[in-house]
């Protein structure tokens, strides 16, 4: 990408979007948990050296920390730097219990681990944990200062968490050791995420957003065309993503907003979630970015690693979905734009809108919409309404109609798939 710096962008992307992320998961405490909770804590430690963020507090008693890891730290559970951090946060606000919510990066599973003292600890453990961190940090401190800068006098614990350790140049004190972290008593605990599940649950429940036109998102992801007539016909939606694929738009919008305020600095007369129609066809929806100057549309998606990876070129729905915003925007080109959730990476596709296939692709999708725009007039002419009518349902997708919200009256008492509440 031309006007991104390549190898920065991953890293501020990856950044900006946890601290987006981080707030989108606060506002998740602070719902469940309403006035049980207290969000961002600082403190200063005992020399007032050093300020101490703290995620939140539960219960006036429990400190919460939140992590962003990939999947295997997630299941193996907090490492002992992060336990060693949330045990001296969770002692400077006077608490000996903590909680570590670790959040998969690629696709916001989530688990949490409470940190208790191990029972032979006698009430000692947090305390001797987090003096031993207040100890690294106070050397820490000090090697910044101009006496010590020239040498290196921090301990072998502190080099080990130093952003700089494997680039410093400095003599070290020996090997660096690890936290001991064994009078730290670490378990799952599923209580917290529970009650965090069920209030996204509620959220996602209450947001049905029928509205009678053709979105562009759900026109290129479903192949079924009775399911864009109910939606055509305002019928009502049932069933809604469970709280971990309500996570998992979340991080996606947050990836979306962050990007959409750095494209300015390339683009400047971009105009982000611009909406778009075709009162024709009744399509209807938002681009992420639409720079009129170049003529062009942007198309911002979210993939996990793997998906990443092995990305050469836009995937089709995509295409589909983007070429909807590009013709009615009149735009010549679209710039897709993916982001590997869990590294930040970005990779770009430049596609002409008027390309053979794509003018074909084009064709084809008008005339599924009006051929659908059609069948749907016919039907609301009806005075008593025969949904033999309406467009054909799709055959052999169970797997697609087990997602659809429309299920509850086109195939009632199919079970729908994971992910997905049945009401
Ligand atoms: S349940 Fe299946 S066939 Fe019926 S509208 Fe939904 S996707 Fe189409």
């Amino acid at each position: 990408m031309d006007h991104l710096d390549e190898e920065r962008a991953p890293i501020i992307l990856q950044t900006l979007a946890q601290e987006w992320m981080e707030g989108t998961i606060s506002s998740y405490f602070r719902s469940a948990f309403r006035s049980e909770f207290k969000p961002e804590l600082t403190r200063t430690d005992r020399h007032e050296n050093v300020i101490i963020d703290t995620f939140g507090i539960l219960n006036d008693q429990e400190v919460v920390e939140v992590a962003f890891v990939d999947d295997e730290e997630r299941e193996r559970g907090p490492s002992a730097d992060k336990i060693a951090a949330a045990v001296a946060k969770a002692f400077s606000c006077g608490q000996s219990t903590a909680y570590v919510l670790l959040i998969d990066k690629n696709i916001q599973r989530w688990t949490a681990y409470k940190l208790t003292e191990q029972r032979w600890a006698k009430r000692k453990a947090f305390r001797q944990l987090a003096l031993q961190v207040f100890d690294e940090v106070d050397l820490l401190h000090e090697s910044l200062t101009d006496e010590y800068a020239a040498g290196a006098h921090a301990s072998p614990k502190t080099c080990q968490r130093c952003p700089f350790y494997e680039i410093c140049e400095a003599d070290r004190l020996g090997d660096p050791e690890p936290w001991d972290v064994t009078d730290i008593a670490v378990r799952r605990d599923s209580q917290l995420t529970q009650k965090l599940d069920a209030r996204l649950d509620r959220w996602s429940k209450g947001n049905h957003g029928d509205y009678p036109r053709i979105s562009p998102s759900h026109f290129s992801t479903t192949e079924c065309d009775r399911a864009v007539a109910y939606n055509l016909l305002g019928t009502r939606k049932k069933g809604s993503p469970e709280a971990g694929l309500r996570r998992i738009f979340d991080m996606g919008h947050a990836y979306h907003e962050i990007l959409q305020e750095a494209l300015p600095l390339a683009w400047p007369d971009i105009e982000v979630e611009i909406p778009l129609q075709d009162s024709t066809l009744m399509f209807e929806g938002h681009a992420d970015g639409f720079s009129k100057t170049e003529e062009l549309v942007f198309e911002i998606k979210t993939i996990s690693y793997r998906g990443f990876d092995k990305l050469t070129k836009p995937k089709p729905e995509h295409i589909k979905q983007a070429l909807l915003y590009a013709r009615m925007a009149k735009a010549k080109t679209i710039l897709f734009i993916y982001i590997n959730k869990q590294s930040g990476e970005l990779k770009t596709f430049e596609v002409a809108v008027d390309s053979h296939g794509n003018n074909s692709i084009w064709g084809r999708m008008a005339a599924r919409a009006r051929s659908i725009l059609t069948k749907v007039r016919l039907y609301g002419k009806l005075e008593k309404p025969d949904p033999d009518m309406l467009p054909e349902r799709i055959v052999g997708k169970d797997s697609e109609c087990k997602k659809c919200r429309y299920a509850w009256i086109c195939r009632p008492g199919l079970i729908p798939t994971r992910g997905f509440h049945r009401r």
